[in-house]
């Protein structure tokens, strides 16, 4: 990559200037340790100058509708004078490489506004499946002006988790026929989301998703209520026929509402970043002990060693550890 100063990244962002933007995601996800210096000092000057956001994680599984709902919904946003900003979280293919969103197609439309700005983010090299550098790519919209951030990811995998970890609302997309989607989608998933949208909620489908809403809403009043005291809550919607987008904007709107009343919107994005933190404290030190050499060794010698029954693990663990810190 040509690099540039950092006041050429720093001032492009800045300006909001979506070429620029995308330039500086693609430094700050790059692995070079040159880059790395240059983006840390981008970062540090960009954190100080961020806009007051709404971040919104949105997942459900291949086919719901997700791609349809957010270039609907984005453009109803930016009807009502919104700036958005899509970060989709893009579990590439470990054998082929490939991508599932197959990004450049999806939400043609909206990438085409101008108040829109929409990234794929390959996750090659992170441990849970989330772009270590989303959390990063949020703070640059902010700073270009976006008030608006949709972090998508397909909810097939662990990216759930981490992506409810640096949001203020998980939607969940759901499809009308409440029976067959439980299988699809995991408890779990369920349990995170702070709403559900029954997305395909339209013609002969529209009977079967407002039975699917009733039922939904009965099973999310059995989880325990959150700490602020919110209810997720269940709505329907037809992103093809762009109806109740409105609807899945107020509710985002009276949770976030009801967190800043109870003062709580800062501490979660406070307790975020410190998960964030302990997080990249583990990671990073298991990238700095894979890149030595004599400690890939004792491990594999360590192992040989447990495998002919030698040693216990945990003796071998009490050796590895002695070897790297002493
Ligand atoms: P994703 O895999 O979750 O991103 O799903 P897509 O947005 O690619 O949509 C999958 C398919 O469902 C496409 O053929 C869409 O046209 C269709 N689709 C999406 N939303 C709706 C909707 O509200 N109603 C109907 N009937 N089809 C929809």
């Amino acid at each position: 990559m040509n690099r540039k100063e950092s006041e050429y990244y720093i001032n492009g962002v800045k300006f909001g200037d979506r070429y620029i933007l995308g330039k500086t995601i693609s430094l700050i996800e790059s692995e070079l340790s040159v880059d790395r210096m240059l983006s840390t000092e981008i970062l540090k000057e960009l954190a100080l100058n961020r806009s007051n956001s709404f971040r919104i994680g949105i997942t459900g599984v291949p086919g719901v509708g997700k791609s349809t709902f957010i270039e609907a919904f984005g453009e109803y946003l930016i009807s009502i004078g919104k700036k958005v900003a899509v970060l989709a979280v893009d579990p590439s293919s470990e054998k082929t490489g490939g991508s599932i969103l197959g990004d450049k197609t999806r939400m043609s439309s909206l990438s085409n506004n101008d108040h829109a700005f929409i990234r794929p983010s390959p996750t090659k090299n992170t441990l849970g499946g989330v772009a270590s550098s989303t959390r990063e790519n949020i703070l640059l919209c902010e700073a270009a002006g976006y008030d608006v951030i949709i972090v998508e990811t397909v909810g097939v995998g662990q990216s759930e988790t981490q992506v409810r970890n640096m949001v203020d609302f998980f939607l969940l997309l759901m499809l009308p026929g409440a029976g067959d989607e439980l299988q699809g989608i995991k408890k779990g998933i369920m349990e995170m989301a702070d709403g559900l949208m029954i997305n395909k909620a339209e013609g002969s489908n529209l009977m079967i998703a407002k039975q699917a809403q009733s039922e939904y809403k009965n099973a999310l009043h059995m989880f325990p209520p959150t700490e602020s005291g919110w209810i997720p809550q269940v709505d329907i919607c037809s992103s093809l026929e762009k109806t109740g987008l409105k609807d899945a904007w107020d509710m985002i709107m009276s949770h976030n509402e009801l967190l800043s009343q109870k003062d709580l919107l800062l501490e979660m994005r406070n307790n975020q970043n410190i998960t964030w933190f302990r997080e990249q404290i583990s990671q990073s030190l298991m990238s700095h002990f894979f890149v030595n050499e004599n400690n890939l060794e004792l491990k594999k010698e360590l192992e040989m060693e447990i495998n002919i029954g030698g040693i216990t693990p945990k003796e071998a663990l009490a050796r590895l550890l002695e070897g790297i810190f002493l």
